[in-house]
């Protein structure tokens, strides 16, 4: 039996059902178009052979775009009303028994997922998306390529080079993992309810050797946020907090050939690597 994909009437009832308004709190609001959410599985290239993990599948209009293609689904949504029904949904939709788990929890405190999922597939809840998106690449590595759905201004973000006006923190931590590419837009009229900002799809695959440890990347993180709190500041002066004062971030800059008059906007995660590595280098020494 094919699976058969939910329409403006079928989200619009499965709500009323279960008494769900969605709230802004959440992030929720749903697609009701299935060209779109075919369009994300699409972008995903996701098939049959994939173990799909996907945040947020709400009321299921991408899950079951996603299980179309043949492909096993793990879904975490926090709304237990919304995770209880998913199974039923799926069933009544044609989903063979054993394609589709649902997972009843907040995705920014899960560690563990059945099944290993390779690919991540989700129309992310707006206001937490970088921050579990950052949290799903550090915690399964297994995860090796994926597209979102986020608000435009957080997915041009994620995909901004250096030197970008909105290059920033989320970028450069993003690029720790991998590269990232804007890869579509979404009309804002084909979610219930209709959302004030517009959407972008982002895609990114993982580099396939990690680019450093665990404590590598939390130093680097920790020299990231410090350049980026301060962005109009020079990173000696940005980095002199993390760094013990501003001629020791001078000198740990300049060792790791960064100019100290330059902005944190100028560097890649390359550059910022560099210096988290000189400064454990001038510590241990
Ligand atoms: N995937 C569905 C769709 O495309 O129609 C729904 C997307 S809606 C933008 C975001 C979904 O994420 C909602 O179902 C919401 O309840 C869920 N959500 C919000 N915060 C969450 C969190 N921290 N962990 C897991 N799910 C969350």
């Amino acid at each position: 039996m094919p699976v058969t994909l939910l329409g403006a009437a079928d989200i619009r009832r499965l709500a009323a059902e279960l008494d769900v308004v969605p709230t802004k709190k959440l992030g929720q609001n749903f697609v009701v178009d299935a060209n779109s959410v075919r369009k994300i599985v699409q972008t995903a290239r996701v098939s049959a052979d994939d173990r799909v993990v996907e945040i947020g599948p709400g009321l299921g209009s991408l899950t079951l775009a996603v299980l179309e293609t043949g492909a096993d689904v793990v879904a975490v949504e926090i709304d237990s009303r919304l995770a209880a029904r998913l199974p039923q949904t799926a069933a009544e939709r044609g989903v063979p028994d054993g394609a589709l788990t649902v997972v009843a929890a907040d995705a920014l405190r899960v560690t563990e997922l059945p099944g290993d999922p390779d690919v991540l597939v989700a129309n992310l809840p707006y206001n937490v998306s970088v921050p579990v998106l950052l949290h799903f690449l550090e915690t399964f590595p297994a995860l090796t390529r994926g597209v979102v759905m986020v608000q435009a201004e957080v997915g041009e973000r994620l995909a901004a080079p250096p030197g970008s006006k909105v290059y920033g923190s989320p970028s450069a931590k993003a690029a720790w993992y991998g590269p990232w590419r804007l890869a579509g837009t979404i009309s804002r009229q084909v979610f219930w309810p209709v959302p004030n900002v517009d959407s972008v799809l982002v895609a990114f695959s993982r580099d396939a050797a990690p680019r450093g440890t665990e404590d590598e990347r939390l130093r680097t993180f920790a020299i990231v946020d410090a350049a980026f709190q301060q962005r109009r500041k020079m990173l000696r002066q940005a980095l002199a907090g993390v760094l013990g004062g501003s001629a020791a971030a001078s000198a740990v800059l300049e060792r790791a050939g960064v100019a100290p008059t330059a902005r944190g906007e100028e560097l890649s995660i390359d550059d910022f690597q560099r210096v988290a590595r000189v400064s454990a280098d001038s510590e241990d020494s």
